[in-house]
């Protein structure tokens, strides 16, 4: 078996423990005779599992408990329509930041159901960096204000969280979640897509507080319905049972390498490692996003022209590493180094860029 460096933004590279766990329960769930994919989401077994993720969610994040926990289809993108259609009433207000592709993608989506107000855009910029406290200034009458904590496109994440005189933040976490400590109190509601830093795809977690989820619309067709959701546990319909296996073991893989603060740890080395490969290169690789907006989980960089772009990763592909274009809208290189990436990996990710330079700068 070999297996390369995959640095790709979702869905992404997933723990080799958590791969091989699942590679070998796969045919025989715990001496079953079947699948866990192949069992009712009615019967014990898929039931514990589901409990359990919950439960090691919460325990692992340090969710509260007046927060719910809902695992809902659609992905990320289902939540930027579910959200307005439940907490957008006739009349109410919602804020927005536009930091970038995700948030301006949630905000177009909400302004299709009702009324929005952007609060700030980081257009002028062309989405290079997250606006301070100073230049925020809320609808006083907002219901919530929408923000997306780490943009995976632009490669900016906010690292700190606004005040907001109150009024309940809206979080896209899909690609910061579990990274990173969360001061609940000021959320009304979080929510990200599990191909970056939980399980493969197809599903969104979803995190809400009880006094938010008590203000949304039930008169929905049911899967719209978060009441509906946090009554029934995420058991309403057939959840993707695998997914949510997966997301199982990948919390016991945290859990086993020390839980948040230790993620946290490897986090800031890993980006660290390489930011200073970029800072140090003279100017070979370059950034123009300043300190205080870099992501600590997608990292993009622009090189002197589109060939040496092209060149470098074709280059790292031929020596095992994928998943380093940058997103087709914005060009340039992406590294995106989500929790399941080893430092073995930077590193190697880094001496490669300094070989790279060595021989094209
Ligand atoms: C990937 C991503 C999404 C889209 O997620 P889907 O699950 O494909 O809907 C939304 N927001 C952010 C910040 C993302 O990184």
């Amino acid at each position: 078996m070999s297996r390369i460096y995959n640095f790709s933004s979702g869905p992404s590279m997933l723990p080799l423990p958590v791969l091989q766990e699942v590679a070998e329960k796969l045919v025989d769930f715990d001496q079953t005779g079947m699948s866990l994919i192949e069992m009712s989401h009615r019967e014990k077994i898929y039931d514990g599992i589901h409990t359990e993720t919950i439960a090691l969610m919460r325990k692992i994040y340090e969710v509260p408990d007046d927060f719910h926990i809902l695992f809902l289809q659609g992905g990320a993108t289902m939540q930027f329509g579910m959200i307005p259609l439940a907490f957008l009433h006739k009349g109410s207000l919602a804020d927005f930041i536009i930091t970038g592709t995700w948030a301006q993608k949630a905000h177009a989506d909400a302004s299709v159901v009702g009324k929005t107000a952007v609060v700030w855009d980081g257009k002028s910029d062309n989405y290079a960096r997250i606006p301070s406290q100073r230049e925020l200034q809320f609808s006083p009458n907002a219901t919530y204000v929408h923000l997306c904590t780490n943009e995976t496109i632009q490669g900016i994440q906010w690292q700190y969280f606004p005040e907001t005189n109150g009024i309940p933040i809206v979080a896209d976490m899909s690609s910061d979640v579990l990274s990173r400590r969360i001061p609940w109190k000021k959320f009304g509601l979080i929510f990200a897509g599990t191909q970056k830093n939980l399980a493969p795809s197809g599903l969104a977690v979803v995190f809400v507080h009880r006094d938010f989820a008590a203000r949304a619309r039930t008169d929905l067709p049911a899967y719209l319905r978060y009441d509906l959701h946090i009554k029934e546990n995420s058991l309403y319909n057939t959840p993707p049972t695998f997914v949510v296996w997966v997301m199982n073991v990948t919390l016991k893989w945290i859990q086993s390498i020390g839980g948040l603060d230790e993620i946290e740890r490897l986090r800031d080395i890993k980006a660290e490692m390489i930011y200073a490969a970029i800072d140090e290169s003279g100017g070979f690789y370059k950034t123009n996003i300043p300190k205080e907006s870099r992501s600590k989980m997608n990292i993009v960089w622009r090189m002197g022209s589109d060939e040496l772009e092209k060149k470098f990763v074709e280059e790292a592909k031929k020596e095992g590493f994928d998943g380093l274009k940058g997103h087709r809208s914005v060009g340039g290189l992406r590294a995106s180094i989500y929790n399941a990436m080893p430092i073995e990996g930077v590193k190697a990710l880094v001496d490669f860029m300094r070989h790279f330079q060595h021989r094209y700068g």
